[in-house]
């Protein structure tokens, strides 16, 4: 599978596992997947188009599909990967096949649709060091794309088998429990509750640090330092982390010295005397 830009492609470290027909141009392409998660804990699927700079990467938000049957549309739109048609088995192709071929528009704008064969040129197939080179054509008709409905003759090179055996992707199966589960009303992941807590404490080379959750997306860790300086004469650092996708709010680890530190500044904060909150009433 191919992609409109491929000059800055960059290696594909693990197999590429599945095929998707991009929203953009409605075109099949090979990508990889990961869940991901914001500082919220609001997942989003990472779809990673091979052969192509991670600035092409697309993320979709749990949060995203307003009904079962979008999402299922969405599902749709993956499937195994095709694989490239040898010479020696274009008779497997014959009136009637559907498989992915691609369609070269310009000089080398490369990019698969399915198509359906309506009918087959035969040609004595040439032998180069021994091996089969079909000269066949396959009159196609394009089921979708710029070019749905249209005919035009293809020949062997053009053309991917689709595997029709569907094998599990269990990083996509996990996507979809999580965004039917928003659907159904059934999160099950937690983070609202988790959102006000912190995290437990933990040791890192020579000092002691903790999470905070839902800060202020632009606060800055000089103003939470004073803040915590002022509050508990304590000198800590604050270290802000931001995840990959827009949020509200982020998190902050905070640094410091000793132990003893640590403890008093987690005993204020947890304290449900002090209700800490911003001006903006985060
Ligand atoms: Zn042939």
């Amino acid at each position: 599978m191919a992609r409109k830009t491929p000059s800055d492609a960059v290696p594909t470290p693990a197999p590429p596992n599945l095929d998707f027909r991009a929203p953009g141009d409605d075109a099949w392409y090979e990508v990889r997947l990961a869940v991901e998660e914001d500082v919220e804990g609001e997942a989003a699927l990472r779809v990673m188009y091979c052969n192509f700079s991670g600035a092409l990467d697309e993320l979709y938000p749990a949060d995203r599909f307003a009904s079962l049957r979008e999402l299922e549309e969405f599902a749709g739109r993956f499937r195994p990967s095709s694989v490239q048609l040898q010479d020696e088995e274009c008779g497997m192709v014959v009136e009637g096949t559907e498989f992915c071929a691609s369609h070269t528009f310009g000089d080398r704008d490369v990019r698969f649709y399915d198509a359906v064969v309506e009918s087959v040129r035969r040609s004595k197939h040439r032998s180069v060091n021994g091996e089969a080179i079909c000269n066949c054509t396959f009159v196609v008709i394009w089921k979708h794309g710029p070019l749905a409905g249209e005919r035009t003759p293809i020949n062997v090179q053009d053309i991917c088998i689709m595997e029709q055996k569907w094998l599990q992707n269990p990083t996509l199966d996990h996507f979809l429990d999580i965004a039917r589960n928003r659907l159904n009303g059934n999160d099950k992941t937690g983070k609202q509750a988790e959102r006000y807590s912190l995290r437990p404490m933990f040791r890192e080379k020579n000092h002691y640090a903790f999470w905070i959750d839902n800060l202020e997306k632009d606060l800055s860790p000089i103003t939470m330092n004073d803040f915590i300086y002022g509050q508990t004469s304590l000198s800590s650092q604050l270290e802000l982390s931001y995840g990959v996708l827009p949020v509200t709010s982020c998190s902050g680890m905070v640094h410091l010295r000793t132990e003893k530190d640590a403890k008093k500044l987690l005993d204020f904060l947890l304290d449900p005397a002090h209700i800490v909150v911003s001006s903006r009433g985060r």
